[in-house]
């Protein structure tokens, strides 16, 4: 086609659009739904998220029970005919309607699709059995030896045993509650489909991957592009590691790494292997308090608000002093509480590294409610551009604040610090970033895709699992490990976050992409060493993302932000010192385990 051709079609565009009347009747009956709607949603998201912090911040049997009815009266909302059938109806008329109420529609109908009220006893029999599921996973009792063992004794001993008996017989223990959770994650695979099925998704995998505008096919080879090009640094990592840990436990070199073997009990992360990364004894001296505001400190230095007053009287950050009779959830996390300004955070901030970079990462998730709460962004709409970009935000902060300038700059590390940048790269690669690749994008996405997806027979669970782990990952389990176990049911996101880990994998790659943008472009600095401190342009970069929130498709908002699609070559480039040395200490071993 010409080009003037092109500029005449655009012209009779221009001005065809132009006599038709600005809002259609179509598009005032949605604007006048949604607002409904969104008013609806954002008051239910209020009182439920009222309820679900007094249950995790004082963990009592009736705080418990009102958040439950919490979660019904949102749900029942969420869920509601009416909602649902307005909402079809008016996405039958799709070309009169403009995007953001097309975004608005879908987000409303994927929520809706958690609990469809459509098909009552469906979803009555889906919460039931949640619960349950839920129960039987927190009140699970591990045993060693015979002996009660809690989940922080089973890491303690992983973390610290070398008596390689000892270490089966913990990580064994620590596979016991598979056998107790399958009957109801198989119950729970049927009506988790059956939900999704009811407002025409294939099955629960596709209603979970619809909110990236992606079917599950496409999901999965977008992670399995990701392993091929990680696995030339993953098959270096992996040689590295199996001859460290043969010369820790004294044994020969193994073709895959026996799971005991390691620290993490699904060989997720590897960590523990790079003693001259570790700065903790660098914070002995610094407050909770502090670590806190100089997190806050790192969002205000690149130009954004104070965090809102509330946040300090509302928040829990603290970890209980001893005798304290109260119960708190230990696990981090901020809440947006009403959409507005009501943001909170709950933690446990003790003095060591892990908590400096946790409280980074937390505070990303309160600047990106924050950024993205404005008139222009409907209550519905306030959220990530996809389910990845909160994580990724929250990754990337937390590793800008691992960065040896920053920590410098904030008087952590002395000014002449000399950083075995070698150390610091392994350890990232191995805690953070390459086995965690291999583990979300690997075992955990093909495995639920499997059961979701393609309705893996229950009877061959637990063999699919292991050819996974065996495959993508390079590990294999200590003993024969049949159907009578059902190890994949011992890991938390698969019994209450289903269908949803490819999502983590994504926020890895993410957050590399990004800090690879910021640090050569803005900042003009290596990726490996640099600081984010008081730049202003990284403030404006990082705010122009967020304040979208999910108003458009994350596709366009990835490549306006960096010039380039979704991919692991910000991560590789990040490596590739590493990936040099790797290969000289590897000179000579066998590289890979087929
Ligand atoms: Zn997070």
């Amino acid at each position: 086609m010409s080009r003037h051709l092109l500029l005449l079609l655009a012209l009779l565009a221009v001005s065809t659009e132009a006599t038709f009347p600005a809002t259609s009747a179509i598009q005032e009956r949605a604007d006048r739904f949604l607002a409904l709607a969104n008013a609806g949603y954002k008051g239910l998201v209020k009182v439920n998220s009222e309820a679900q912090w007094m249950a995790v911040t004082d963990v009592k049997p009736e705080h418990d029970a009102a958040a439950a009815t919490a979660g019904k009266a949102a749900a029942a909302f969420n869920g509601n005919p009416a909602l649902i059938n307005e909402a079809k109806e008016l996405l039958t008329h799709k070309s009169e309607l403009n995007e953001l109420t097309l975004r608005q529609l879908d987000q409303l109908l994927r929520n809706a699709a958690e609990g469809p009220m459509t098909n009552p006893e469906l979803v009555a029999a889906r919460v039931e059995a949640e619960t349950k599921q839920a129960s039987t996973l927190n009140g699970f009792e591990f045993k060693l030896d015979g002996k009660p063992i809690t989940v922080n004794e089973i890491d303690n001993k992983l973390d610290h045993s070398t008596d390689l008996e000892e270490r089966r017989r913990v990580w064994e223990a620590s596979k016991e509650s598979g056998p107790a959770l399958k009957d109801g994650l198989v119950k729970l695979r049927d009506l988790r489909n059956g939900v999704a099925k009811e407002l025409g998704h294939k099955d629960y995998f596709a209603l979970q991957v619809a909110g990236y505008g992606m079917s599950t096919d496409e999901m999965v080879k977008l992670h399995d592009g990701f392993l091929q090009e990680l696995r030339p640094l993953y098959l270096q990592l992996h040689t590295w590691t199996k001859h460290k840990l043969a010369e820790k436990f004294k044994q020969p070199v193994p073709k895959r790494i026996p799971a005991h073997w390691i620290n993490n009990r699904w060989s997720q992360e590897w960590s523990g292997l790079v003693e001259a990364a570790n700065i903790d004894d660098r914070f002995k001296d610094r407050t909770p308090e502090w670590i806190i505001k100089t997190a806050e400190q790192f969002y205000t230095g690149l130009g954004f608000k104070p965090l809102p007053a509330s946040f300090w009287t509302k928040s829990d950050l603290y970890p209980l002093k001893p005798g304290d009779p109260r119960k708190k959830n230990t696990h981090a996390s901020c809440w947006h509480v009403d959409l507005e300004t009501d943001i909170r955070s709950l933690m446990s901030v003790e003095s060591n590294s892990r908590w400096f970079y946790t409280s980074h990462h937390e505070l990303g998730h309160g600047y990106y409610d924050m950024s993205y709460t404005r008139p222009e962004v409907p209550a519905l709409l306030r959220t990530g551009a996809n389910p990845s970009f909160h994580e990724g935000m929250g990754e990337l902060i937390s590793l800008a604040s691992s960065q040896v300038p920053y920590l410098q700059s904030r008087g952590v590390l002395p000014p002449g610090f000399k950083a075995d940048a070698t150390a610091f790269l392994l350890n990232d690669a191995l805690s953070q970033s390459l086995p965690f690749m291999f583990w979300g994008s690997g075992t955990m996405t093909h495995w639920e895709a499997d059961v979701y997806a393609k309705n893996l027979p229950p009877e061959q669970w637990n063999a699919r699992w292991w050819q996974y782990v065996r495959d993508l990952q390079g590990v294999e389990p200590p003993t024969a490990r049949g159907e009578e176990f059902c190890d994949p049911a011992t890991k938390t996101h698969i019994n209450d976050t289903p269908a949803y880990y490819y999502s983590y994998a994504i926020a890895t790659v993410l957050k590399f992409q990004l800090h690879d943008h910021i640090a050569r472009n803005l900042l003009k600095q290596p990726p490996q060493a640099c600081n984010y401190a008081d730049n202003k342009e990284v403030g404006v970069f990082l705010k122009k993302i967020m304040e979208k929130g999910a108003t458009e498709d994350w596709r366009k908002v990835l490549k306006e932000a960096t010039g380039e699609d979704l991919s692991t070559r910000a991560m590789m480039e990040y490596f590739k010192p590493l990936m040099a040395w790797l290969e000289k200490e590897n000179k000579g071993r066998q590289i890979g385990w087929d």
